[in-house]
């Protein structure tokens, strides 16, 4: 028995996703930039799935461009965003609670001399529109924040944000990380503001090692990959055709069964919090329906997390990619640390399944009970 919940650190990949990029490698295997017949059936797949992913994300193909994953989306948009605007100054703004692509990116900028002001979120991990209004400066050039935190699924109101940057008048880029809101909650990179938008494909059921960026018409953002003419020369480098393929046959699927998915993975969570309520654990956080963060003070993380996967159960801590390391956005929310080191995320997805949840609440609520004997 193997039950699958940590679909936020990354997702099973869907029938038609697989088939499709299988196809990609062994029929249309040609370099899209080839002028022949293979080159341009691999062309059109390319052009088939930026339309799908563009549908998704409610913008134009020409404002989307591939990248290989989501961190190099947000490392785009962050460090040559803030360079091509330094013209406006040299102050950006973020979060404490931002995924380490975005942090570490912020820490290059840094390094160049950039100021950066890391708002401090709310206890449930989303970001207050009123603190960007208090850190905004005449030289701010960049507010970076992400649309859904990856550890504690709150939602940040980013149309909200964009339209306080623009009735302050800011000459400041504005880059959101939506790669846990895609495809997860409603979202729409045309009706957010944002300039530039990180989404990933292995978070919707794609491969990993595929992402894009949406880049706002007009906004002439310099590439961060030099060398060949591919993307509209915006990012060089043959394309990995077979995951863009994927991605797109991915993104088309989610967006004709959002509604049910949304709503399956709704009730899960509604459910999920409610008997760990009943058990008396807390949850922290709340937002996005696919992800539920979960404390039992007193236990340590990893060893919980040892007992389930014994059990066949997969859950994760914090950010996988943190391997292990204490969570900085349960930090920056000010929980103590035995509430930290107790920590526990769930991540939900859309072939995740009502028995799936009752068997973790069961593991759940024995461990529980060996720890009280
Ligand atoms: N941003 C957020 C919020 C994420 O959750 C992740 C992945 O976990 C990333 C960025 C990085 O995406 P990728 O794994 O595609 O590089």
């Amino acid at each position: 028995m193997q039950i699958y919940l940590d679909n936020a650190s990354t997702t099973k990949v869907c029938p038609e996703a697989a088939a499709s990029a299988l196809s990609a490698m062994t029929e249309c295997f040609g370099n899209p930039s080839s002028d022949h017949s293979i080159g341009r059936a691999a062309e059109r797949i390319i052009k088939d799935a930026r339309g799908h992913i563009a549908k998704a994300l409610d913008c134009k193909s020409s404002q989307l461009y591939f990248t290989s994953c989501g961190t190099e989306s947000d490392n785009w948009a962050i460090i040559n965003g803030a360079r091509y605007n330094s013209r406006a100054g040299h102050h950006i703004i973020s979060s404490a609670a931002e995924h380490d692509a975005v942090l570490r990116s912020l820490d290059v900028l840094k390094n160049e001399g950039y100021e950066i002001s890391l708002l401090t979120p709310k206890s449930d991990g989303s970001i207050d529109p009123g603190e960007v209004a208090l850190n905004l400066r005449e030289d701010t050039c960049l507010v970076t924040l992400m649309t859904v935190n990856n550890e504690t699924g709150a939602i940040t109101g980013i149309e909200q944000i964009s339209k306080l940057l623009k009735a302050k008048g800011s000459k400041a880029l504005f880059h959101t990380d939506a790669v846990q809101a895609f495809m997860k909650v409603p979202f729409s990179a045309a009706k957010c503001g944002a300039d530039m938008v990180s989404v990933s494909g292995h978070k919707i059921h794609a491969p990993k090692g595929i992402g894009a960026l949406y880049i706002k018409a007009g906004l002439n953002l310099p590439q961060f990959l030099v060398g060949g003419k591919q993307e509209s020369g915006k990012r060089a480098g043959t394309e990995n055709v077979p995951h863009i393929a994927a991605f797109g046959e991915a993104a088309r699927i989610a967006v004709e069964d959002f509604d049910d998915n949304f709503a399956h993975m709704k009730g899960l969570s509604d459910y999920t919090r409610q008997k760990l309520s009943e058990l008396g654990i807390q949850t922290i956080g709340a937002g996005s329906p696919h992800i539920i963060s979960l404390s039992m003070p007193g236990y340590k993380s990893q060893v919980i997390m040892n007992a389930l996967d014994a059990q066949g159960i997969c859950v994760s801590r914090s950010s996988a990619c943190k391997k292990g390391g204490r969570s900085h956005v349960l930090e920056a929310i000010g929980l103590k640390p035995n509430v930290i080191d107790g920590a526990l995320r769930l991540g939900i997805s859309r072939f995740t399944a009502k028995e799936d949840i009752d068997i973790f609440l069961q593991a759940i609520a024995k461990a529980q009970l060996l720890r009280h004997r």
